[in-house]
């Protein structure tokens, strides 16, 4: 049977936070002045993504998954779908915040997976930073840093610049800065836990909740960087970076500069392309232009990318 590639509708979310940058990079239609958020491959209830072409247009990603296992690779529908994909605008700063793990996620917020999540910078201003971890030592001296709000001895604070990487595993203290545009493959999960939210307050006059109790029962204490080995592949039009191979995704960042041919390896692929254009070929052949966003099903051994452009490539576990 023919496998169409399924590709998805952004479904925006305001935020205090948001801007105009997605509208501007993406050329999405956005009448919004504040988008901080387009769920670009999402299954998750909270912002589902719809198919846009070909014999599952209208469906959403959710109803395949449970209705058409086999365009994931599995035999029968199994739980919930593993990941979600998403831009984020920046325009100004995320809270401080940290994910839990999967134990603590299906314990204490009945929810199926925590949220270990990765960045690529996708646009960045001079200057902009992420915070990434802390430096606190022990649960005492960030609980007195919290309450006394010793911010910025609390805060590891890193510069990023177009291009870069980060993994923030489960239990990472973390906050998006201002100016900077990232593409998020993270866990299908939308629980976060508010430490700091720089005191702001919505249209209402109302802060956001915070979570410290929550928060400082899943802070990894002294924060640890997780290193992992990049892996680089450089062909005549092709080039491959592996940033991470975890237990929740893969995550690749392709750069196509001609006519590559590629077999699948992986049961099935969700590829963001974030710069160029070209063209996919399999028995269809769809144009493809920065802003989209689609799932390469299983079931296609060859296909073909050409044009000058580049992609996040994501997958399941490791596998
Ligand atoms: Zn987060």
């Amino acid at each position: 049977m023919k496998k169409d590639a399924l590709f998805l509708e952004p479904f925006i979310q305001e935020r205090i936070w948001g801007g105009q940058r997605l509208r501007h990079l993406f050329d999405y239609q956005i009448p919004s002045t504040k988008a901080g958020e387009a769920w670009t491959i999402s299954a998750h209830p909270n912002g589902p993504s719809v198919v846009k072409n070909g014999q599952w247009k209208g469906r959403t990603l959710q109803q395949l998954w449970q209705e058409h296992p086999e365009l994931f690779g599995k035999t029968s529908p199994l739980g919930h779908f593993p990941l979600l994909v998403k831009l984020i605008d920046a325009n100004d700063d995320l809270s401080v915040q940290v994910h839990p793990d999967d134990f603590y996620a299906r314990e204490q917020a009945g929810e199926p997976h925590g949220k270990t999540e990765c960045w690529y910078v996708v646009h960045a201003e001079e200057d902009a930073e992420i915070v990434l971890g802390h430096h606190a030592q022990s649960k005492a001296e960030f609980s007195e840093m919290v309450g006394s709000g010793a911010w910025e001895q609390l805060l590891r604070k890193v510069k990023v610049k177009q291009g870069d990487f980060f993994y923030v595993p489960s239990g990472t203290l973390h906050a998006i800065g201002k100016g900077i545009v990232i593409l998020e493959i993270q866990q299908n999960s939308d629980i976060t836990y508010r430490v700091y939210d720089y005191d702001r307050k919505d249209v209402n006059g109302k802060a956001r909740p915070l979570h410290l109790d929550e928060a400082m029962n899943i802070t990894r204490l002294p924060h640890m960087d997780t290193t992992q080995e990049v892996i680089f592949q450089q062909q005549e039009v092709f080039q491959l970076t592996r940033f991470i191979e975890g237990d929740y995704f893969t995550v690749e960042h392709w750069k196509v500069m001609g006519k590559v041919d590629l077999s699948m390896k992986k049961t099935y692929l969700l590829c963001s392309v974030i710069a160029g254009e070209g063209k996919l070929v399999m028995e269809n052949t769809y144009d493809l232009r920065k802003g989209d966003h689609f799932i390469l099903p299983a079931g296609n051994a060859d296909y073909r990318l050409y044009g000058e452009m580049e992609l996040v490539v994501a997958s399941e576990g490791n596998g």
